[in-house]
C-alpha cells in the first residue's frame, strides 16, 4: 500500500542522531536539529539526555531564553529542577511531562537535582505558527500521576501525554500543532497500530530495545529516529527484547523560520528584534 494515503506510513528516512552537548556542558544525543536533520516540520529538535556519570550532566541549563515555540520535557530518570522568571517552579521527576510555550520570550533554567546516578530523558522543540509567535508565554506540567496509561490487547501500554489512543487522552491540551506524543512500552514481539491524522508529520523514535516499523518492515534500532511518510496508519512492532518507543505527530506549519540558538522566528528581522529585546531585559 506504498505511498496510499490513507495506508500504512512507511518509513520515509531514519536519523541515528549524533553526541552533542548544550547548556553548560550536559552530554546529549542529538536527533532532530542536527546537520542530517534540521527540523521534521513542526518538530525544531528532539535531544535524549541519558547518562550515570553525573560529570555529563551536573552543569544542567543555566539560565537561558526561548522565544517563538514551544519546549517539552519528558524524564525517564532522574530529578530536574525547573525556575523561569514569570514565577513557575517545579520539579521534574521520573515521569514527569512540562509542555512550556515560550511564547514571546522566558528566561528559565533546568538543573539537575542530582549529583550522580542515572539521569535519562527527552527534550522536544516543537514550532508555533507565525501568528503565535509572540503570544504569552504558557506552562504546563504534569507530575507522573497524571500522564494517563492506556492498556492495550497484547500487553502493550502507552502513556499519553497528548493526544487520544484506546480512549485515553493526554492532559497536554490546547496547542496550536494538535501533537501526538506517547511512550509506547512494548512487551517482546509486542505489535502497536494506531491511526494519526493524514496531514501530520509523524517520527517514532525507539529508546529501548529495537522496533521494525511500517509493512514492509524497516528495522529502526535504538537511539535511530524514522520520520515516516504519508498515510494515516502508524504500526510497529518490537523485536525480540522488550522495546519502548517515542511516538509523535502534529501538523506542519510550511513556513519559512529562522533559527538562532534559543529563537526561532520567521525572518531575520525577528532575530534581530529578539536578540536587543533579550539583551534590554525585555523577555
Ligand atoms: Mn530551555
Amino acid at each position: 500500500m506504498l505511498d496510499q494515503a490513507n495506508g500504512t506510513r512507511q518509513v520515509q528516512t531514519l536519523s541515528r542522531g549524533e553526541a552533542t552537548s548544550d547548556g553548560a556542558g550536559v552530554k546529549l544525543h542529538r536527533v532532530i536539529g542536527n546537520r542530517a536533520l534540521g527540523e521534521l516540520d513542526p518538530f525544531l529538535l528532539l535531544d535524549e539526555f541519558r547518562s550515570e556519570d553525573g560529570a555529563d550532566y551536573i552543569g544542567g541549563f543555566p539560565d537561558h531564553p526561548h522565544r517563538g515555540f514551544e519546549t517539552v520535557t519528558y524524564m525517564l530518570a532522574g530529578r530536574m529542577r525547573h525556575a523561569d522568571n514569570k514565577g513557575h517552579s517545579g520539579l521534574l521527576r521520573p515521569g514527569s511531562v512540562q509542555w512550556m510555550t515560550a511564547g514571546r520570550g522566558i528566561v528559565h533554567s533546568e538543573m539537575p537535582e542530582q549529583e550522580e546516578g542515572l539521569m535519562w530523558g527527552f527534550q522536544l522543540w516543537v514550532n508555533l505558527p507565525a501568528k503565535d509567535k509572540m503570544t504569552a508565554p504558557r506552562y504546563q506540567e504534569f507530575d507522573p500521576a497524571d500522564v494517563p496509561l492506556a492498556e492495550l490487547p497484547g500487553g502493550v501500554r502507552v502513556r499519553v501525554i497528548a493526544g487520544t489512543i484506546a480512549g485515553v487522552t493526554g492532559p497536554v491540551n490546547g496547542i496550536a500543532t494538535m501533537p501526538t506524543l506517547m511512550d509506547v512500552e512494548l512487551p517482546a514481539g509486542g505489535t502497536f497500530a494506531h491511526d494519526l491524522p493524514a496531514g501530520h508529520n509523524v517520527f517514532v523514535y525507539p529508546f529501548e530495545g529495537d522496533v521494525s516499523v511500517g509493512d514492509p518492515a524497516v528495522a529502526v534500532p535504538r537511539g535511530t529516529l524514522a520520520a515516516l511518510g504519508p498515510g494515516t496508519r502508524v504500526s510497529f512492532v518490537a523485536g525480540s527484547a522488550p522495546s519502548r518507543v517515542l511516538l509523535a505527530a502534529a501538523q506542519p506549519l510550511d513556513e519559512q523560520i529562522v533559527r538562532y540558538g534559543p529563537f526561532v522566528m520567521n525572518t531575520p528581522d525577528q532575530i534581530r528584534a529578539a536578540i536587543a529585546d533579550f539583551q534590554a531585559g525585555r523577555f
